[in-house]
């Protein structure tokens, strides 16, 4: 059986960064593992057309490996895939790869003290440390409408797209409207003969402040990196007050958030031309139930003549089309299924993990409830770094996520090898201290004071927990990634 120091399941930014905190730490042996043929994730596995990301590129970025050549303020899907390849490069990373490859399960052997992963090429490793880096959205879901496998057109999921697909001249559906679809339907538009948007719940759409950064600027920014650091410590900031004010201490900045509301409402009232598609357009939950997102051509597409916006609940799909439960049937020859992603039936965790004693983490997740120390690990579970756990996810740039999980596993393992131990495991005390402490802080959140009912978000699991996002700071997971007790953990 092959052994290696760690095996990293994912190579999107949060496996890559795992990979680079592995090697600082004075790893070299080890192997990242991705089903698809790329470095990149999210990145590499979505093409579809509009694809930006919708936190500015300063932020949405490794401090530690500025980029100074962003294109736009917001940065184009093209341009993020290349630079996860320019980061696989520059540390080096190639070398541990194994791309096209599925990790089947990952077992943990007391006696050797090592995870056993099994792949589906047949080969299993032994690993001291496995570190899952799967991503929040990466198991595409497949809405469960009846007959919607019975459509006899071209059907495609977002996740999935078919880049040869030219839509002019085609009767297009779209089917979701969350941030993906906001992205995609002006594109559709444009060319599209017709095009059906069925909206079941309205998303909250802000201005979406974006441009080109001209040459001097990027210039700028690569001899003086300096600025290029303040203009990422601004736009942090923004984005900080935008999720601790508006989204986590809702109890005592309703009003911030209900600005935010005001600003989509206003932003739909400029852009949208027809008073009952802005109605049709506007969300009943409250601002941050649900993820919001940034654009300035989403709405405006609905002033089109071949945009229809439907809002009637689908029954089932046909051969030729859609029917609405009002009984109206709409022929499409294309299907897109902008229909989002599964989070907490199949990705917690997104590959089985068995820990010690036979303890399952899907099952010990749903049997109590999800939760992970820190948001990284899990009684129960040694030398397992579990990067997108319930409460991991702190701000709203996933890179604030990964570099404080970068900071909590250098801290962490860095202590198992001073003290030449092999194994690490969260206690179940401190585990279930930050899970109180989460559960508490929630209390102020938007997501237990507001009106999220209606929203239908995935932040929400099966438990009624919006167990995604750690209430807190970013500043408080990055203090505290670097300094947590080092008792919360057991050493053997
Ligand atoms: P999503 O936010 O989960 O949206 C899925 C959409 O499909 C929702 O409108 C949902 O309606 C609808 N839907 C699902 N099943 C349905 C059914 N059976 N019948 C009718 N409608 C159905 O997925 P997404 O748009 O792919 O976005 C996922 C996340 O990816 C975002 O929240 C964001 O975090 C990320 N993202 C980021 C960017 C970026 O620029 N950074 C861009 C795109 C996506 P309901 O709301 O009623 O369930």
């Amino acid at each position: 059986m092959r052994t290696c120091d760690a095996v990293v399941v994912g190579a999107g930014f949060g496996g890559l960064g795992a990979a680079i905190a592995l090697r600082e730490l004075g790893y070299t042996d080890l192997l990242i593992v991705d089903r698809e043929d790329g470095v990149g994730g999210t990145w590499h596995v979505n093409h579809y057309p509009g694809l930006a990301v919708d936190i500015a590129s300063v932020t949405y970025s490794y401090s530690f490996a500025p980029n100074p050549h962003w294109s736009h303020v917001f940065a184009r899907g093209p341009e993020l895939k290349k630079y996860a390849e320019h980061v696989a490069d520059t540390y080096d990373l190639r070398r541990h790869l194994r791309l096209g490859t599925t990790v089947l399960g990952a077992e943990w052997d007391a006696a050797a003290g090592r995870w056993v992963v099994r792949l589906d090429d047949g080969e299993t490793v032994a690993a001291r440390f496995l570190l899952t880096a799967t991503g929040f959205l990466s198991q595409p879901k497949k809405p469960d409408i009846p007959g919607v496998d019975d459509f006899a057109g071209t059907v495609v999921h977002t996740a999935a797209w078919d880049d040869s697909y030219d839509a002019a001249g085609r009767r297009v559906a779209v089917i979701g409207t969350g941030a993906t679809a906001v992205q995609l339907i002006p594109e559709l538009a444009r060319t599209a003969a017709d095009l059906t948007v069925y909206q079941r719940t309205a998303i909250w759409v802000t201005p979406k402040l974006d441009g080109r950064i001209p040459k001097v600027v990027q210039r700028l920014f690569a001899k003086v990196p300096f600025t290029q650091r303040v203009a990422r410590a601004a736009n942090s900031a923004v984005l900080e007050v935008i999720m601790v004010v508006g989204v986590l201490n809702y109890r005592r900045a309703k009003l911030a958030n209900k600005g935010a509301e005001v600003l989509a409402r206003l932003h739909l009232r400029r852009q949208v031309r027809d008073r009952r598609t802005r109605e049709a357009l506007t969300p009943d939950y409250s601002f941050g139930c649900k993820r919001p997102t940034f654009s300035n051509d989403y709405y405006p597409a609905f002033n089109r003549d071949n945009v229809h916006l439907e809002t009637a609940r689908i029954d089932h799909i046909a051969a030729d089309g859609i029917v609405t439960a009002d009984g109206r049937k709409t022929q499409v020859d294309t299907l897109v299924l902008a229909t989002g992603f599964d989070l907490w039936d199949t990705n917690f965790p997104a590959i089985p993990i068995t820990g010690r004693d036979g303890l399952d983490l899907g099952t010990w997740w749903r049997d109590t409830r999800f939760q992970a120390y820190a948001g990284v690990t899990v009684p129960g579970f040694p030398n397992l770094i579990s990067l997108n756990s319930p409460y991991s996810y702190n701000g709203l740039s996933y890179f604030s996520t990964i570099e404080s999980q970068m900071r909590h596993m250098k801290r962490l393992i860095g202590e198992l090898q001073r003290r030449g131990a092999d194994t690490f495991e969260v206690t179940e005390r401190a585990n279930a201290a930050f899970l109180d402490r989460m559960t508490d802080l929630l209390g102020d959140s938007v997501f237990a004071l507001g009106n999220c009912a209606p929203a239908r978000s995935y932040y929400f699991n099966q438990h009624g927990d919006a167990a995604l996002l750690r209430p807190t700071s970013t500043a408080n997971g990055k203090r505290e990634a670097s300094g947590f007790p080092l008792s919360d953990y057991s050493f053997a």
